[in-house]
This record gives C-alpha cells, structure tokens and sequence, in this order.
C-alpha cells in the first residue's frame, strides 16, 4: 500500500480536498459522521477566487446550471431606498476576475462535489471517530465501532467544532507541552448572530438581485436565487463578545423572536420580512463564529475550512476559503509525492509532512486570518446604530450609486487577486486579474 490520506469530513472542505486527490492519482477515505449534505438550510455564495478552482475541478458548468449571477445590489434604510443599480451596472467580478458571484444551497454545492467523485466507496458516512494518534511512520485514526484506518496524513475538514484540531493538539502538547501557542484553545469568539434561511417565491425579489436592508443595529440581507429561490439573512449584534469555550446557542423560541421583530420590516420596495418569512422552505438562527487560530497544521494533520479558519458570512469567504485551503494542500502534497515518484508504494516521511505542515500553515494563516478580519469589520460597518443610519440616510442618496456600490465591491473584490490556484491541473482559458497569473 502506498501513500493515503484520511480526511475526516464530507461538506466543502472535505469533497474539494478528496476531488483533489482523485484527480492528483492520490488515494484517501473520506470519514464523515452524518450523511452526505442533509439538507441544514443553508445558502452559499461562491466568489471568483472560489469558482476558479472548481472550474479547474470541472464542476463550475454544473454550478452555473443551477445558481445565477448576483451583481444587482439595491440598499435600503429602514425602508427606504438609498441606491438602486445603474441600468447599465456592469458584473465587476466577472470583468475583474473572469467569473460572477452566485448564490446557490449550500447542500447542492456538496451534492455536485460528491457527484464527481468517480470512487464513492472512499467517501464513507455515518464514521464516528475516537482518537487520532500520529507516529514517525504514520498515521492512525480509531473510529467509535472498533474499525481503525492509517495512512499519511490525516485532513481536518470537521467544521467549527473540529473534533480533529482537539487531536492535533493533544498530539503538539504531548510532543512539547510549550508547543502550543497561548490563547489556541480560546481563539473562536462570538460578536454576531444570523438568522438564514431559503424561501420561495416572494414578491419583488428578481433573480440575480442583492438587497441590503438596514434597521438599527440590524441588516436583512437577501438574494434571489434560479427559479424563484430566496436566500435571507439577518445580521444582528450580541450585546457582548462570547469566548471559547463559553459560546451562545440558540433555540427555536430565540430563532422566531427575531423573525416575528422584524416581520414588517421591508427587505426591498415590494416585500417585508413577514412575506419571506410566510414563505419559508427552512429557517435556522445561530451564533456567528470567528477563528483566530495561528497553527494550521502539526506534523501529519492538516486542517482545511471552519475547523481552522473561520470567517463571518459578510465576506462570503468561509466557503471559498476552504476551496482555496485544499487547493494549497494538494499543490504541497502533490509536489512532496513527486519527489518519490519512482518509488513503487510511496510514503511521505515525517520530515516530508513537517515540511508541508509548516508551509501550509504559513501560507493559509497570513491569507485567511486578513479575510477574517476584513469580514469582521464588514459586520460592524453594516450594523448601524440610529444617529449612523440617519447620516447615511441623508448623505448616500448624494453620491452617484455607482460610486457607493464601486467602493463596496472594491472591499469584496480586492482580496480575491490574492487566490491561489491548483498547480497540477489546467488554467481555464478565462481573463482575470490574478496575482499569480500577474506573476508568471
Ligand atoms: C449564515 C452563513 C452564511 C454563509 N455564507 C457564506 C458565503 O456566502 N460564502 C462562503 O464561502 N461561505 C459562507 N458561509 C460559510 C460556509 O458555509 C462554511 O465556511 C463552509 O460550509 C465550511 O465548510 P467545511 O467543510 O469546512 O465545514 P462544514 O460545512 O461545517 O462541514 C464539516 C463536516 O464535518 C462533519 N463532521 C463533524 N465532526 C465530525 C467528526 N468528528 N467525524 C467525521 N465528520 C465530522 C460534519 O458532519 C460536516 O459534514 C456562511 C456561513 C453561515 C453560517
């Protein structure tokens, strides 16, 4: 048997890394503890940073089958208009980067990574697993029934509440009880909550269409999907910064409190909140999570997605910064691997995991934790207090739309230049204005 790696979580980050390596010639298992993509309500947005490695991937024909380009922006102020788009307002990620931004479920995005896997007996579900335990040689991953795989490294695409980043840094305070760096272990904090959710068919909400309406301390944000599909959310503060490990939750009461508060408020010129409310698929409200983590990877585990670095949705980068995680791990691993490609059973040496782990983890951290923050003051910015909502009341309306929306987007759109892309696949024949294509 020759090198494999054990990835133990089955939603973006976990079928990104595994259609990675199939395509690499790589082998794995995928390990994941519920089915693959319960229908949890969730949209996504996918950004062109996101999009250009799926289109490497092949997948991005079958996305934009099903979602459509959001470029229309409209903005409101306890519901009154402040900007509509200009007639003639052009997609500013498709001519910067070469691909929209499009909003789809989140469950769909999984289906169609799961799809294109040609070897679905190594994405197994309903896998509890116990401990994790790495060795010079190896790895090794003990599930809750007794079956135990070992491999080379072992991905950490578990989500939020990793279960994998707890055994990495057993494994780092085991190693050298100074290793881990202080304030790891309390680095997810809570500033903000959401409400979200997709509805159908409401009144005044056009395909395509993004509208940011603001209440006192208080954004719905919502976006119309293909064939009447509405994504909403809304964006509140928490009357305090929550710490690791004592984080908020929420329950149902909590979840239709905020949807009743805001019912007559007007999310465009047609509908309120009450209406997308009525019109419900599937609601959830729930703590926004923020990560400040500083070690990414440790030896033979490497952590992919919001088990590592987790941002708030206003940047819309958890998820396209999870594709871009396991596009840099499978560029260092596929580099590494070629080193042995005349080995018949190639293995990676400690020395080998070490060096990916490090470089990994100094390439991801300085990106992701600069989109954290970015996506952070996003959030504050968008939750005005009265007297700031007043004032943009009166001074937005003074400045030509396409301005206000330019200095918007020019937020959103500048930190995506810095994307990476994946090494050994090849570039879609698409402009845009990458740093690493600038660079070549
Ligand atoms: C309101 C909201 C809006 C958002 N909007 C956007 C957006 O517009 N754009 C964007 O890019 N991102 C967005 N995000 C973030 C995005 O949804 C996440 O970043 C993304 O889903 C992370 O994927 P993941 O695979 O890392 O983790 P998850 O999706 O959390 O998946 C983790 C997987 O691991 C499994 N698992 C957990 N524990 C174990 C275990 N012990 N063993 C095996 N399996 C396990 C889980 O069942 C799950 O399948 C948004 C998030 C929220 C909350």
């Amino acid at each position: 048997m020759g090198f494999k790696a054990i990835i133990v979580g089955g939603s973006i980050s976990g079928l990104t890394t595994a259609l990675l390596l199939e395509k690499a010639g790589i082998d794995y298992v995928v390990l994941e503890s519920r089915d693959i993509a319960p229908p949890v309500g969730a949209s996504l947005g996918l950004w062109p940073n996101g999009f250009r490695i799926l289109d490497q991937l092949g997948i991005y024909e079958q996305i934009m089958e099903i979602t459509v380009p959001t470029f229309k922006t409209y903005m409101l102020s306890r519901g009154k208009t402040l900007a509509r788009p200009a007639p003639d307002e052009k997609d500013i990620a498709k001519e910067t980067y070469g691909y929209s931004s499009c909003f789809l479920d989140r469950q769909y995005l999984i289906q169609i990574l799961h799809k294109n896997i040609a070897n679905k007996d190594k994405v197994l579900t309903q896998v509890k697993i116990n401990s994790i335990d790495q060795t010079d040689e190896g790895v090794t991953v003990t599930c809750a029934d007794g079956t135990v795989y070992t491999g080379d490294v072992v991905v950490g695409a578990d989500g939020v509440h990793s279960f994998v980043r707890g055994e990495m840094w057993r494994s780092m305070e085991k190693d050298d009880p100074t290793l881990l760096p202080p304030g790891e272990k309390t680095a997810i904090t809570v500033t903000f909550s959401a409400m979200f959710g997709i509805a159908k068919d409401v009144p005044g909400v056009e395909a395509g269409g993004v509208y940011m309406a603001h209440q006192e301390q208080s954004q719905l944000m919502t976006v119309g999907g293909k064939d009447g599909r509405c994504f909403f959310f809304i964006f509140k503060r928490l009357g305090k910064v929550y710490t690791a490990p004592d984080l908020p939750k929420f329950t149902e009461a909590d979840r239709d409190q905020v949807a009743e508060f805001h019912r007559n408020h007007k999310v465009n010129e047609v509908a309120t909140f009450g209406n997308i409310w009525d019109r419900k698929i599937i609601g959830t409200y729930l703590p926004l999570e923020e990560s400040s983590f500083t070690k990414y990877a440790y030896k033979r585990i490497v952590m992919i997605g919001d088990s590592i670095h987790k941002p708030t949705p206003a940047s819309g980068q958890g998820g396209n910064g999870a594709i871009e995680s396991a596009a840099v791990f499978a560029n260092l691993l596929v580099r590494a691997l070629a080193r042995h490609k005349f080995c018949k059973e190639p293995h990676l040496s400690l020395d080998d995991a070490v060096g990916i782990s490090e470089e990994y983890s100094t390439m991801r951290e300085a990106r992701m934790n600069e989109l954290i923050k970015t996506s952070h003051v996003m959030n504050e910015y968008s939750l005005w207090p009265a007297h700031v909502l007043s004032l943009v009341e009166f001074v937005l309306p003074l400045i030509p739309s396409s301005l206000a929306q330019m200095g918007m987007k020019d937020m959103l759109f500048a930190p995506l230049a810095g994307g990476p892309h994946v090494e050994f696949l090849p570039l879609p024949q698409k402009k845009g204005q990458w740093a690493d294509m600038v660079a070549r």
